[in-house]
């Protein structure tokens, strides 16, 4: 198996955890996580967004607060 480098596990981390990546590159990043500190943090930061932005997702904002939010960003933004 070739060794990868910790730049090309970054740029297949996305793809490996929608399980979108094929088998064989599938394998070299878990091949490497196993070996591989920073990559495994990569990971578990990159996993922990991804449950957090699906959290949000799933909840649906009270319209008053939705209201409240976008006055607020068009506050910031001077819109
Ligand atoms: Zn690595």
């Amino acid at each position: 198996m070739t060794e990868i480098s910790c730049d090309q596990i970054s740029q297949r981390l996305v793809d490996f955890v929608e399980g979108e990546l094929d088998p064989e590159k599938s394998a070299e990043v878990k091949a490497h996580l196993e070996k591989c500190d920073f990559c495994q943090a990569l990971l578990e930061t990159y996993l922990k967004t991804i449950f957090i932005l699906k959290r949000v997702n799933q909840v649906e904002p009270p319209p008053e607060m939705v209201i409240r939010l976008r006055k607020y960003l068009w506050s910031k933004l001077n819109l």
